[in-house]
């Protein structure tokens, strides 16, 4: 495996750049010395033309030889193979260059010395700092300066400083180019390194988009995310496999409202205003919402999440939506149903028969043998819980519980559901306590209600303890009718509390001990009470005790009473 950085593709590109970098080198090294050669030789034609004995001097004319000759070399010299510092050479020969000029000219060419500009620009412009590039430019103008003074008048003090001005000019101009380019320079890299870091920023993002593409794909739920304008911005693999199962024939590209939608019976669409994801768009957060897509062989069960976005300053951004497959689990949970529904329709009329007979049985003969009618007891009870059971399972599975509300005298209801518990508490060494009043009006189903009290009684006693008590208690409150049945049993586990009134749910602690029961009896007590708009609630403490409490809600009393 390469090191980052290090990959073919990585040092090409990085060979190409320094390729270009090279060339623009070079050709900046042939500009600037061609803008010198060509000033420098067209003031040398002018001192020619203004003075014609200027061709018989060798060192005027070697000079311009000595600038033309650099040129030539600026062009051929292979600069990428030799050292960038050399280059400092260009300027400092083009020095020389100017300064014989200068020094065979003399007055006659005063404006020659000015083109030393141009190699105090170079140097004042290349990496070096800007103490060396005016301490070069002082010397050489210097020395381009003085240089004449041996060959032609006698050195004194005026002769030494009369032609200080452009040494000065040209020191000043090294130190203010030098600074510009430092400045510019640091701002180039300033630029590059935020170059740099912006690339590298984008790189780090494509390689996040990489992942959580992947991520998406990968997982098995269908996801989709839409703005506040309701476009799509993100869908996965999964969930273009769903929206294109859910297309209708010969539409492959379907908006939403085209989609094949179907309610829980699988065959009525769903109209495009209620469907899931349009009122996810609207903002709504969905839980769990099921629909069938497609029609067929390959339809399919989703249950579908949403959940809003919004922006700092909560304004609706879009949407997440979530879809699960949950064919299977409902076809499961369906096949279950069937079979429940079955198996009890086909228990119902074997059992009847059953009771029917034992009961026959047990009221005309009287002269059965000993312990024959206790048998025949014990068998009639055992059929009467089945059947109990059996019309749990076959309620249950119908979906809900009619109940017919009329003025009832409560406390004679509860009054029997407590005789009834009375006999299967004494047998359990428990003591069953009536607290509520003897007469309690209101309006209720009267054989639900003794139903769900009666299950409350039950459990009561199957999930006590030996010597403990059960009080059952009833009121008239301004929310409605109160009925209260605890215990001082084995309790439920805070964790369990949320469930215990899901169908076929059983404390893990019980479901291991021998008391029987099948996970029934709380779930068609709460469906009895929210059939009557009324509310059951549980409080708990793991091994003191149990108490469940129903609230119905009255319409005013005199009503009742009449
Ligand atoms: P079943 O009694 O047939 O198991 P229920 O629906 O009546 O089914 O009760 C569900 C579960 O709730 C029980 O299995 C039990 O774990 C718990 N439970 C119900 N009532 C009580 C109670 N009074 N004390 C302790 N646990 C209870």
């Amino acid at each position: 495996m390469g090191e980052p950085g290090h990959t073919p593709i990585a040092g090409s590109l990085a060979e190409t750049s320094r390729g270009a970098r090279r060339s623009r080198q070079r050709r900046r090294i042939i500009f600037s010395e061609l803008a010198l050669t060509v000033t420098f030789t067209l003031s040398t034609l002018h001192g020619i033309a203004e003075r014609e004995e200027l061709t018989s001097l060798p060192v005027f004319l070697t000079a311009w030889l000595l600038n033309l000759l650099v040129l030539v070399l600026c062009c051929t010299v292979p600069w990428s193979r030799i050292p960038s510092r050399w280059v400092i050479v260009v300027p400092l020969v083009d020095f020389v260059a100017i300064g014989l000029s200068r020094a065979a000219a003399g007055e006659s060419m005063p404006g020659i010395g000015l083109l030393a500009a141009f190699p105090v620009v170079w140097i004042a412009a290349s990496r070096v700092r800007t103490g060396t590039a005016v301490a070069v430019a002082a010397a050489a103008s210097l020395t381009m300066v003085w240089l004449p003074l041996p060959l032609g008048r006698p050195i004194t003090f005026d002769a030494l400083f009369d032609p200080i001005l452009l040494p000065v000019m040209l020191c000043g101009l090294a130190w203010f180019v030098s600074s510009l380019t430092k400045d510019n320079r640091q701002r180039q890299e300033a630029l590059r390194a935020s170059q740099a870091a912006l690339r590298e920023s984008v790189e780090a993002g494509r390689t996040r988009e990489r992942l959580l593409n992947t991520v998406l794909d990968t997982v098995s739920v269908g996801l989709l995310a839409v703005d506040a304008d309701g476009h799509d911005v993100l869908m996965n693999a999964r969930q273009r496999a769903v929206h294109s199962a859910a297309a209708p024939p010969g539409n492959a590209d379907p908006n939403e409202s085209e989609l094949l939608l179907f309610g829980p019976d699988r065959v009525t669409p769903i109209p495009p205003e209620a469907r899931p994801v349009r009122r996810a768009i609207h903002g709504e957060d969905l839980d769990a919402e099921q629909v069938w897509v497609g029609t067929g062989r390959s339809q399919r069960a989703l249950s579908i999440f949403s959940h809003a976005m919004h922006d700092d300053d909560g304004t609706f951004a879009g949407t997440v939506v979530s879809f699960h497959d949950v064919t299977e689990l409902v076809l499961a949970l369906q096949a279950k149903d069937d079979f429940l529904s079955n198996v009890s329709h086909e228990f119902r009329t074997p059992l009847t028969s059953i009771l029917g007979y034992l009961e026959l049985t047990l009221e005309r003969d009287g002269n059965l043998p000993d312990g024959v009618a206790g048998h025949l007891e014990v068998a009639r009870r055992n059929a009467v819980r089945l059947e109990r059971l059996v019309e749990d399972l076959l309620a249950i599975n119908a979906g809900s519980f009619r109940v017919d509300p009329v003025p009832t005298d409560v406390g004679r209801v509860l009054a029997e559901a407590a005789s009834s518990g009375q006999v299967r508490a004494t047998r359990a060494g428990l003591r069953l306590v009536n607290r509520a009043p003897s007469t309690l009006p209101a309006v209720v189903d009267p054989v639900r209600l003794a139903q769900a009290v009666d299950n409350l009684l039950t459990n009561a006693v199957k999930y006590n303890r030996k010597g403990g008590s059960i009080t059952l208690n009833a009121c008239r409150s301004d929310d409605g009718l109160i009925v209260e049945v605890a215990d001082t049993g084995i309790g439920i586990e805070e964790d369990d509390l949320h469930q215990i009134f899901d169908r076929f749910f059983r404390s893990p602690s019980v479901r291991t001990s021998t008391v029987p029961g099948v996970g029934l009896g709380l779930l068609i007590t709460k469906t009895i009470v929210t059939e009557h708009r009324g509310s059951i609630t549980v409080t708990s403490e793991r091994g003191k005790g149990t108490c469940f409490t129903i609230l119905i809600p009255q319409p005013a009393l005199g009503t009742v009473l009449a």
